[in-house]
């Protein structure tokens, strides 16, 4: 059997999501956010009260016990909304690293950030990239000293989504370090580091082009001492915990990328029945519905790659129906084609824009602006998931690794 519908309390939750934001999220709101380089905090406050933040998180831990196919409506709308993706890169780095802290992590970290993250109290969010690369996790430089009654944390972290917001409402990040290098990748372990733990040092807030109404900074651990009950999950599995906190994010990503292309076509589409040139209105030219006929294939079939792969995460969940490397290939096909289905979509509707789609009263420039950070790098490279996708699909034998 197969069956592509959502269930109606899906389609509810989505129809309820879509009017919150169209009430809360004009796209007037996110120029002035991206303008004044913030997120509005009634709309932080609004979150939390609707159940959408840290909303995979189980309820008893503060969450909404949200499936993978409902999150993932939660992120595509919030893209549609906010198509300069600042708004959504605060839902999912917590949707989607709150799920694996949580998942791994003692009450300790609950009570002290989760729940309060789920209420827009608070902020939990990913440092894996250094100074020195993020993509190759396994040459990281932090490292973790075992002490008689927790960790000892040194390095440094760069590129890191949230660190204005979180020193402002408090939290803390994933962070993961050797604790054993002899081991490999198997000497990672993973802890909670709240940003303001003494030996925190926050370094600066990159001045970005794209999504600017969320920060991007870095922080130096010089001597952070962790206590025993922040860290996540067992000793060495900090490399595997990292990969499982990727794969959720990148889902969540690519909806949210998908989002803002949805809302760039329908602009378009509106412009192109009103605007006329050689007396007719350029909807009427073959040349440009060719344009969006391709635009809107592809659209679908990014999109339903998308939901199919949520459902996968949903069973692999559930009754491990799929294996997580599995998962992992589809997550890349995701990552990897959505960011960059978006930035062209963008491109594409702004020449329908003409000179107007240049100027900065068209809104299209920073959904153009914003999508492109998923295409460079934030939560792995389009090259990364290349390398998963092929991985997965010709054999670990056949992959060469530098000796
Ligand atoms: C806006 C933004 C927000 C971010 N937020 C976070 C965050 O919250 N937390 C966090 O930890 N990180 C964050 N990042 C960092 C992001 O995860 C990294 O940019 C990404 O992992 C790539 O690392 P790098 O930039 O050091 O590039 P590098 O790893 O130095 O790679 C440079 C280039 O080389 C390519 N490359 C590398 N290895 C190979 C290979 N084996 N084969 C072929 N090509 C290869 C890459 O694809 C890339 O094109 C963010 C980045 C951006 C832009």
């Amino acid at each position: 059997m197969i069956d592509f519908s959502f269930t109606e309390e899906q389609d509810l939750f989505r129809e309820a999501i879509k009017e919150w934001l169209a009430k809360n999220m004009s796209l007037e709101q996110v120029r002035e956010n991206d303008e004044k380089h913030e997120l509005p905090k009634d709309i932080i406050k609004g979150m939390g009260d609707l159940g959408l933040l840290c909303m995979t998180l189980p309820e008893e831990h503060g969450g909404a016990g949200a499936d993978w196919v409902t999150t993932t409506i939660a992120a595509e709308e919030l893209g549609y909304a906010d198509i300069s993706v600042a708004l959504p890169v605060f839902f999912l780095v917590q949707a989607s690293w709150g799920y694996v802290v949580d998942k791994y992590c003692t009450d300790a970290v609950r009570d002290d950030c989760l729940r309060k993250a789920a209420r827009g109290e608070s902020f939990i969010g990913i440092g894996v990239t250094e100074p020195g690369g993020g993509s190759d996790v396994a040459a990281f430089k932090t490292n973790l000293k075992k002490t008689d009654d927790g960790w000892v944390m040194n390095g440094e972290k760069t590129y890191i989504s949230g660190t204005a917001e979180c020193q402002e409402i408090g939290g803390g990040y994933f962070v993961s370090g050797y604790n054993d290098r002899s081991k490999g990748h198997r000497g990672m372990t993973a802890v909670y580091m709240p940003l303001d733990a003494p030996g925190v040092e926050v370094t600066k807030r990159f001045d970005n082009f794209g999504r600017m109404a969320i920060s991007t900074g870095g922080f130096k651990m010089t001597d952070v001492k962790v206590p025993e009950e922040y860290q996540i999950g067992e000793t060495g599995r900090g490399f595997y915990l990292t990969m499982e906190g990727f794969d959720a994010a990148r889902l969540l990503v690519s909806a949210s990328c998908v989002g803002a292309a949805q809302r760039a076509l329908e602009l378009g589409v509106e412009y192109l029945k009103e605007r006329q040139a050689f007396g007719q209105p350029l909807a009427m030219y073959q040349g440009i519905q060719f344009d969006l006929a391709d635009m809107a294939a592809h659209h679908e079939a990014v999109k339903s790659l998308i939901y199919r792969t949520a459902w996968m995460i949903d069973q692999k969940y559930q009754n491990e129906t799929f294996s997580a490397l599995e998962c992992a290939k589809y997550l890349s096909m995701c990552k990897y084609l959505a960011p960059h289905l978006a930035l062209d979509t963008f491109r594409r509707v702004m020449y329908w824009f003409g000179a107007y789609g240049y100027s900065k009263e068209c809104p299209l420039e920073m959904g153009l602006r914003g999508v492109m950070s998923y295409c460079i790098g934030a939560e792995g490279t389009s090259n990364v998931q290349k390398i998963v996708i092929s991985r997965e699909t010709i054999g670990r034998d056949w992959i060469r690794t530098q000796s």
